[in-house]
């Protein structure tokens, strides 16, 4: 573990220590988040961060990182709703999702936020409808290779599809200003940044003939972390997403919208071991976090790393949440000293699609979150 990592230890269990509230709880550090917001968007000329909320909406979370100015990127009432009662302004606030609720375009409308994805004919006459006259920006469909959360086969039009989608977005009273794409959450492919920027760029080009201006680029989300697996540092990506930026788009403003990035590293699960048991070879752990009040991840790939206390033997264990389903098991081959039941555990970079995915199946709580 580096520096940082020691350092925010030692203010999870300086908290831990200071407070007497029931496991599970997920901690967030202000510190760690600092760093985040000042790093990312750092090496990409001309660019704003736009934080995508869906990470983590948690509140005091959105206005800690509100107080650094950043913007933020929605796709629901629910999402606008814990902005407008922060009074961030329309002007830092974008929206990516594709396809939007109606209620939601009502409530955007009169909030007056200006930019809006769209991947559809049938998203623009909803858009022309509500929001005539407003920014709007195709998102592209690239390779989601390498990422552990794939999102390309739901969102996202060919080259070709995309210009005639500006056209017709123009042509329905909007003003098509942009370009959009995820590269797929998680990922550690730099290549695919590369590919989907050289097919924004023709898509750029390809309206430029039409009359259309392309005056933003919205490269999305799909910064890596590190869990267990090693991945490439945010420098490294956008010191090679900016050489390809500075080559297509000179001029044009770049939008980014980490989410994971900015609050995964900065959250840790404080969770209590309620159960071990011996089922064959097989050492099997419970803990009160599971697939379902917050490490929903975990069944998609992701495995966390896991501290405890103890400094008895090291052996495999199998780890597996509180509730009745077989589906919650969190990992497998975890390389633990035994623990004993009753101690605490700790799960790291646990910020980012946790709480925000929680579900109280089971009748196990949501873990409630404190930012430190
Ligand atoms: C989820 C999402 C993001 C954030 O993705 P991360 O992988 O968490 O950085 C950004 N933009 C859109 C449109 C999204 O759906």
């Amino acid at each position: 573990m580096g520096n940082m990592k020691n350092s925010l230890m030692d203010r999870i269990l300086n908290w831990i220590a200071c407070h007497d509230d029931e496991p599970p709880f997920l901690l967030v550090d202000r510190e760690i988040l600092k760093e985040k917001i000042s790093l990312i968007g750092r090496g990409i000329k001309n660019s704003r961060v736009f934080y995508a909320v869906k990470a983590n909406p948690d509140i005091e979370v959105i206005k800690y990182l509100s107080s650094f100015q950043i913007g933020f990127e929605i796709a629901s009432e629910g999402e606008l709703a814990i902005l407008k009662q922060l009074n961030i302004e329309a002007e830092r606030i974008i929206t990516s999702n594709p396809i939007k609720t109606f209620k939601f375009l009502r409530e955007a409308a009169e909030y007056g936020i200006d930019y809006f994805a769209f991947d559809s004919v049938a998203e623009v006459d909803k858009l022309a409808k509500y929001l005539p006259g407003k920014k709007v920006y195709v998102r592209l469909s690239v390779p989601n290779e390498g990422s552990e959360w794939p999102l390309s086969k739901k969102f996202g039009v060919e080259i070709e599809e995309a210009v005639k989608l500006l056209i017709y977005a123009r042509k329905k009273g909007l003003d098509p200003v942009g370009i959009t794409f995820h590269v797929g959450s998680q990922c550690s492919n730099v290549y695919n940044w590369h590919i989907a920027i050289d097919k924004a760029h023709q898509v750029k080009e390809q309206a430029f003939k039409e009359g259309i201006e392309i005056k933003m680029l919205n490269i999305g989300g799909g910064y890596p972390i590190q869990y267990l697996k090693k991945v490439p540092d945010i420098e490294t990506i956008e010191l090679k997403i900016n050489s390809l930026l500075q080559e297509y788009f000179p001029e044009t403003e770049i939008f980014i919208e980490p989410g994971r990035a900015v609050i995964g590293d900065a959250g840790v699960f404080v969770s209590k071991i309620i159960g071990k048991a011996k089922r064959g070879n097989e050492n099997w752990l419970y803990i009160d976090v599971g697939v379902f009040n917050g490490l929903m991840e975990s069944i998609g790939g992701i495995r966390y790393q896991y501290i405890v206390g103890s400094r008895l033997e090291e052996k495999e264990w199998t780890v597996a949440g509180p509730s009745c389903d077989s589906m919650d098991v969190l990992d497998k081959s975890v390389l633990l000293s035994e623990p004993d039941v009753g101690s605490l555990i700790l799960i790291l970079s646990a910020g980012a699609y946790t709480i925000s995915y929680a579900s109280e199946f089971n009748g196990f709580s949501i873990p409630k979150t404190f930012l430190i």
